[in-house]
C-alpha cells in the first residue's frame, strides 16, 4: 500500500474544488491527501472561465504570479444575438470590481494549484487512485476504502471525508445523501476551433428560435462553441448525419463556416454534455462534506461551475481548521453547518438564474422568439443594467469569504517556498 493508512482530511477528486481545498489546507499545516482515480490533470471538455470575483479571489490567494506566467485570455464583454439581431451587449470592463473574468485549461488551472502544493510536508496526492467505499461506524464516516493503482485495497482513517468528486459522486451515494436531479429541456454538444486573428474578446450567444450556440474565445488561441440539442437527441443529430450538424452551426454563425470545413471533420472533434441540476438537501454527516458538483450540480450555463467549486474551497478551509482545532475525533456535522448554510444560499442563486435563462432559451414558438427579443433588448436598454448584471455576474463577491488570515497565510507560505528554494541555491 503507498498512500497513508491516517490523515486529517481526505478528499476524494483532485478537480478544481478537491486541488484547491487540497493546497489551502495543507499551507495551514494540515494533513492532507488528495485522491484521483485519474492519472493526469487533462480532462474532457471542462468549465474554462473563471469569474471577475475568482479571479480576485485566486489573486488574493496568491495565485497571481503562477496565472501570470501560464497566461490566460480576458473576455471583454458579452453579446446575445437573437434571430440576426443584437439585443443585449454587456461590457464586463464597466463593472466595478475592476477584473475581466479569465478563460483558462481546466488542467493549467488544477495544476496550478498541485505545483502550489508540492512541496508543502502535510500535503499527498495519490494518483490513479479511485474511492471505492466508506468507512463507517456508529453512524459517523472514519475513513474509505481506495483501490490503488495496482488494484490493492488500502483504508484511510480521516478526521473527515471530502467528496470532491463531481456530478456523478460515489461519495455521495456511498453516504447515503440524496440527490434531487432535474433533467434540463436541452443536452449540449461541444468543440474547438481555432480563433482568427483580431477576433473580439467577447463572449457571444447566438440563437436563432430554440437552437443556440455560444461563441466563446479561450486560452491560448481557440473558440470554445457550444450548441443545445434536444434532451437525448444525440441519435436523431446523429442519423441527420455530421454535414447537416456543421452546416447548421454554420447557418447560425456564418463567420465559423470556413473553420468548421477545415477542422470538424468528425464526430470525434465533439464532446457531448448531458445537462442536469443535482440539489441536496444535506450535504454533510458525521466525519463527511460534500463539495463542487458532488453537492450540488450546475449547469454550464452562465459558466459557474468552476467558480462555485473554487468558492466552497474557499470558504470550506478556515471551517475545517477550526474544526480540527477544536476536538480531537471526527468532524461532526453540526462544525459545518456555517459552511453549507452559506454556500447553499449563493449556489440556489446561481441555479435560479441558470433556470430562467434555460427557460428562455428553450421557447420555440414564433411569438414567444418575439416576446424573447423584446425582452432582452427592454433589458438592454435599462438604465440599472450594469447594476443588476454585476448582482448576477459578479455575486460572488458579496459573500466574499476571504479573510485576511487566509491572505496571510498565503503569502507567509509563498515566502517560506522563495526562502527554501533560495537556500537550496
Ligand atoms: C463536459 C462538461 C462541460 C462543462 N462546461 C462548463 C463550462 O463551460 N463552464 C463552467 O463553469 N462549468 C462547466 N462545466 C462544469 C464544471 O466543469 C464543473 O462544475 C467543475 O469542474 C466542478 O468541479 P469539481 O471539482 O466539483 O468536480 P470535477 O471537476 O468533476 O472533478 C471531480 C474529480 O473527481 C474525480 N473522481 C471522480 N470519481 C472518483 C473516484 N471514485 N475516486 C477518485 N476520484 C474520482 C474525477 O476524476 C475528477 O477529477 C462542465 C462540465 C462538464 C462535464
Amino acid at each position: 500500500m503507498t498512500v497513508a493508512t491516517e490523515t486529517d482530511v481526505l478528499i476524494v477528486g483532485g478537480g478544481p474544488a478537491g486541488a484547491l481545498l487540497g493546497t489551502l489546507l495543507a499551507r495551514r499545516g494540515i494533513d492532507v491527501l488528495v485522491v484521483e482515480r485519474q492519472t493526469s490533470f487533462d480532462r474532457e471538455f471542462r468549465g474554462e472561465t473563471l469569474a471577475a470575483p475568482s479571479v480576485v479571489a485566486l489573486r488574493r490567494l496568491g495565485f497571481g504570479p503562477a496565472l501570470d506566467a501560464h497566461g490566460f485570455l480576458e473576455t471583454e464583454a458579452v453579446t446575445m444575438r437573437m434571430e440576426g439581431r443584437d439585443v443585449l451587449h454587456v461590457d464586463y470592463r464597466r463593472f466595478p470590481i475592476g477584473t475581466l473574468p479569465i478563460d483558462i485549461p481546466q488542467p493549467s488551472l488544477i495544476g496550478i494549484f498541485h505545483e502550489a502544493a508540492l512541496d508543502l510536508p502535510s500535503f499527498a496526492y495519490a494518483s490513479g487512485t479511485a474511492f471505492s467505499e466508506l468507512i463507517i461506524e456508529d453512524g459517523t464516516v472514519l475513513g474509505a476504502v481506495l483501490k490503488e493503482p495496482d488494484g490493492t485495497r488500502a483504508e484511510v482513517r480521516a478526521r473527515l471525508v471530502v467528496g470532491a468528486d463531481g456530478r456523478f459522486s460515489k461519495v455521495r451515494r456511498a453516504a447515503g445523501l440524496e440527490a434531487d436531479v432535474k433533467p434540463m429541456a436541452r443536452d449540449f454538444l461541444s468543440f474547438k476551433l481555432p480563433r482568427p486573428a483580431g477576433w473580439k474578446q467577447e463572449a457571444e450567444l447566438i440563437a436563432d428560435g430554440e437552437r443556440h450556440i455560444m461563441v466563446l474565445p479561450t486560452f491560448p488561441d481557440l473558440l470554445r462553441i457550444g450548441h443545445n440539442l434536444p434532451k437525448r437527441g444525440l441519435t436523431d443529430l446523429r442519423r441527420a448525419g455530421f454535414e447537416s450538424f456543421r452546416d447548421g452551426i454554420a447557418a447560425l454563425d456564418p463567420r465559423l463556416a470556413p473553420l468548421l470545413r477545415e477542422h470538424l471533420t468528425s464526430w470525434d472533434d465533439t464532446s457531448f454534455l448531458e445537462i442536469f441540476t443535482a440539489e441536496l438537501d444535506r450535504w454533510t454527516r458525521d466525519g463527511l462534506v460534500l463539495i463542487g458538483d458532488a453537492s450540488h450540480t450546475c449547469t454550464p450555463i452562465l459558466g459557474q461551475g468552476v467558480n462555485v467549486a473554487l468558492q466552497d474551497a474557499v470558504v470550506l478551509t478556515p471551517v475545517i481548521a477550526a474544526a480540527l482545532a477544536e476536538s480531537q475525533g471526527p468532524v461532526r456535522e453540526r462544525q459545518l453547518a456555517g459552511f453549507v448554510e452559506t454556500r447553499r444560499t449563493h449556489k440556489r442563486f446561481v441555479t435560479k438564474f441558470q433556470r430562467m435563462q434555460e427557460a428562455a432559451l428553450a421557447m420555440d414558438s414564433p411569438a414567444e422568439r418575439v416576446r424573447r427579443r423584446i425582452r432582452y433588448w427592454l433589458l438592454d436598454k435599462l438604465p440599472v443594467k450594469y447594476r443588476l448584471f454585476d448582482r448576477v455576474i459578479n455575486a460572488q463577491h458579496e459573500i466574499d469569504p476571504l479573510d485576511l488570515d487566509l491572505a496571510r497565510t498565503a503569502e507567509a507560505t509563498a515566502g517560506r517556498r522563495v526562502a527554501a528554494a533560495q537556500a537550496r541555491g
